[in-house]
């Protein structure tokens, strides 16, 4: 007997209208009314994606498919018999739509369809559903929330390497053993060597017995034919950490800060504590308080209980260090797992391999950046979001969701535990956690009873250079790199701006080279020879005189720092010392990371010079002096989070040091020397700073206080867009004019008023509640007219205001 799934119409569920597939309907007036609520359209009934009903039972002939161009609508197709019992919610499909095909997801399966003369679908991608009902609930949450189109948010929780239409696993040859029945042949020696290696392995890519033979396929064929080994095509998985050797290691014994936080995590996790279910917890704990392992015991215990679990780490902190903590954990034992590796630095068949050991259940914790939180495990019992408060986990190009959020989410939907860690809390997690939204652990000493690092800040105002303005190192910063030199300890050197110098200018006729598409100066880069644009990446030679025509001046100069600068003057200063700078610059190839990280390891280099690429996660215990050259760099930026990203990128670095035994030191090099985020981060004093920044905000209704919405204008034309802003700004103000705790600030050029040849105009929206802002907009989205040139990017809770 078949069992029919039950017919339920969610309180919440999106209902859609759906048009024809052959022919484009107009748009329903606005499209959110028959998105959300189902007004507009036909109510449809949809089936409860829980039940997850399979297009076995024998009434649900007809598949909603949301299809990959984004036109905002959803269409229905006929599951031609040879398909049924293949088509799922969540099932890739391959369409008809019009004279082309194209692929889409199912999104709901249905008895009849108000349409006449549907096309049959025509293929189904994949053995199983590729995007688990919970994924697809959570695409619609994203649709919804980051006031996007469903098409694009659905694109998005799956990797582009898992969508294409044929799996794309690596098929090779294999030799395997093939043990002969009665006497073996007679073998020369070299034929017996390349035997027992095989027997050994039992089985062993061609590729590699080649190799490690040294000998020709030719050979092998020769043993195949005796009947010795058996040569065929196998899928053989990409390992993107098959190199690596890692060691097994045990859990450590906790401290009470590391139990008692555990403690409370796991009574939730078994349903004994309060806040039975869906809990999301905030793990403030300062640098090396040992969060990671309480993040790995925490997973053991989820294991034990049979779900999996997701990691999500900033993309920068995706090292291989880290990464094998994860994996030696769980390489042996009763608990033993694979652990799927989610980055950029992954090939396409490495992630499509690493993303189907998921889907397949055999990988049960995932490691990833951003995107790994779409990761397809289930069940799922906890998510880890470390490094919260980085602004790596939103996405900035749309869907601009933050993968943070997106993690609190999903944890309510599946009924995870979500646990938010950090030494530096964003404030919005902070204020929940105080608001008991969140519920806080804390974990204020070092694990091992290492001190925390001295911080000591050094007002360059007061550092004289014989009337030539400021050093770039202060007397206290060479003496205390000197001091580390003699005693083979290391430095690290932090600036966060990569090239040698900052701008071009003529002192004469004040000229400054600018990027010819973008507002901003260039950048020269001395090894390269070029002035670079850090925005659109423009490069071109760097003049030898002055450009300007009426003044030709041939002693024009390089002004302003970067890491290229500090590593040139460091080796002058200190020739015998070994210098290693990491930058994007430096960083040309995929291994390269990892080299210097392994050389700086080894005690191959002195001192470490980079950009916030090394502020994060790296745990070197011979480090035991880090030097930050330009603290406040961050503070002069058009941004209601310059101080809190200050406070936050100090304190990071500072981190970096005194990890071993000896005690680290740590100088701040700053021209504002008692500006609170440098006070406060001097000071180890993270609630310190919290209440003091949450005051300016309160008063301005930044988040965490309010929620904000980004509105963009971009256009070649700047009437144009500057026209569009006021337009926007007029439609908004008829929109929302009963809205009454909200602010429209703008429209104002961007602080980055040009980029790429674009000009940007914006408008900031402030308002206690965003969920319903978003609908708004979205229903505003819909009717807005713009020039055709002028476009419009809507940035939810944004966290990069250029
Ligand atoms: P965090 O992630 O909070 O920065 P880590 O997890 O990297 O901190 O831990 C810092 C150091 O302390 C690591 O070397 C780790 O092995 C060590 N550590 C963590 N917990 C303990 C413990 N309970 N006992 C001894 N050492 C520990
Ligand atoms: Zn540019």
């Amino acid at each position: 007997m078949l069992r029919l799934a039950p017919l339920v119409i969610p309180p919440d569920a999106n209902h859609r209208v759906h048009e024809d597939d052959s022919e484009h309907k107009p748009e329903p007036a606005t499209f959110h009314d028959a998105f959300v609520s189902g007004r507009g359209g036909v109510r449809e009934r949809v089936f409860d994606l829980d039940s997850r009903p399979s297009a076995l039972d024998l009434f649900l002939v007809v598949a909603r498919v949301t299809l990959e161009i984004a036109l905002r609508k959803e269409f229905d197709y006929l599951i031609p018999p040879e398909l049924v019992g293949q088509v799922e919610v969540g099932s890739r499909v391959k369409v008809p739509f019009g004279p082309r095909q194209v692929m889409g997801c199912v999104t709901a399966l249905i008895e009849t369809s108000t349409h006449v003369n549907l096309k049959p679908l025509l293929k189904v991608i994949g053995a199983r559903s590729l995007v688990t009902p919970g994924i697809l609930e959570l695409a619609r949450w994203i649709g919804d929330y980051y006031c996007c189109a469903p098409e694009i948010a659905l694109k998005s929780v799956l990797p582009e390497a898992v969508r294409k239409e044929r799996e794309g696993w690596r098929e090779r040859l294999f030799v395997r053993s093939a043990a002969p029945g009665g006497d073996s042949p007679k073998l020369t020696k070299r034929q017996q060597e390349i035997l027992k290696i095989v027997e050994e392995r039992r089985e062993l890519p061609l590729q590699e017995l080649l190799a490690l033979a040294g000998t020709t396929a030719n050979t092998i064929r020769r043993l195949e034919d005796k009947g010795l080994v058996a040569i065929a095509l196998q899928v053989s998985e990409r390992d993107p950490y098959a190199r690596e050797n890692i060691l097994p290691t045990q859990p450590l014994a906790l401290n009470a800060e590391q139990g008692k936080s555990l403690a409370q995590i796991i009574a939730v996790m078994d349903g004994s504590g309060p806040g039975v279910g869906s809990t999301t917890f905030l793990l403030h704990g300062v640098t090396g308080s040992g969060k990671t392992e309480v993040y790995l015991q925490a997973i053991a215990h989820a294991l034990e209980r049979g779900k999996g679990a997701i990691v999500l780490v900033p993309e920068i902190a995706l090292t291989p260090q880290t990464v094998e903590r994860f994996k030696a954990r769980f390489s042996h034992g009763p608990l033993k797992t694979l652990v799927a590796v989610l980055h950029s630095h992954l090939s396409a068949g490495e992630r499509h391999d690493e993303w189907h050991k998921i889907r397949q259940g055999r990988a049960r914790i995932v490691i990833g950046a951003r995107s790994a939180i779409f990761a397809p495990v289930e069940p799922l019992g906890l998510i880890i979001v470390d490094e919260e408060h980085e602004h790596s986990y939103k996405q900035e190009e749309s869907p601009r969701y933050h993968a943070r959020d997106v993690a609190v989410v999903r944890g309510r939907m599946e009924k995870a535990i979500v646990v938010l860690g950090s030494a530096t809390p964003s404030l919005e997690s902070y204020h929940n956690a105080k608001k008991g939204k969140y519920r806080l652990l804390e974990m204020p000493s070092r694990a091992d009873d290492k001190k925390m690092p001295l911080v000591r800040v050094v007002d360059m105002r007061q550092e004289g250079n014989k009337g030539k303005g400021p050093p770039i190192f202060a007397q206290r910063l060479k003496d205390a790199i000197t001091t580390r030199l003699e005693r083979k300890e290391q430095t690290i050197l932090f600036l966060n701006r990569r090239g040698f110098a900052t701008s071009l200018q003529c002192p004469k006729c004040g000229y400054v080279a600018e990027c010819p598409n973008c507002s901003v100066s260039l950048t020269y880069h001395r090894r390269a020879q070029r002035l670079c644009c850090h925005i659109c990446g423009h490069a071109a030679a760097p003049p030898n005189v002055c450009p300007n025509d009426q003044c030709r001046n041939a002693a024009i100069r390089f002004a302003g720092l970067g890491t290229e600068k500090i590593e040139d003057v460091l080796t002058k200063l200190f020739p015998k010392a070994n210098v290693r700078r990491m930058d994007s610059d430096t960083l040309q190839r995929k291994e390269d990371y990892r080299t210097i990280l392994g050389d700086f390891r080894r005690g191959k280099i002195d001192i470490l010079v980079g950009t916030q690429m090394i502020a994060k996660g790296l745990h070197f215990p011979n480090v035991t002096l880090v030097g930050i050259i330009h603290a406040d760099l961050s503070l002069h930026q058009a941004d209601f989070r310059a101080a809190e990203r200050t406070f936050q990128l100090i304190t990071q670095v500072a981190g970096r040091a005194g990890r071993g035994d000896v005690e680290g030191e740590v100088i701040v090099q700053t021209f504002t020397p008692f500006h609170p985020a440098i006070q406060f981060a001097r000071r180890h004093d993270f609630t310190g700073f919290y209440d003091e920044e949450v005051g300016f905000r309160e008063q301005l209704r930044y988040p965490p206080l309010g929620r904000v919405a980004l509105l963009t204008l971009k256009g070649r034309n700047e009437e144009k867009v500057a026209f569009s802003a006021e337009h926007l700004r007029k439609e908004l103000e008829k929109v929302l004019k009963d809205w009454k705790d909200l602010i429209i600030a703008g429209p104002a050029p961007a602080p980055l008023a040009r980029a790429e040849t674009f000009y940007r105009h914006q408008l900031m929206l402030r308002s206690g509640r965003m969920s319903h802002l978003s609908r708004e907009l979205a229903r505003l989205l819909m009717v807005l007219k713009l020039p055709e040139e002028v476009t419009l990017a809507v940035d939810i809770d944004p966290v990069n205001l250029a």
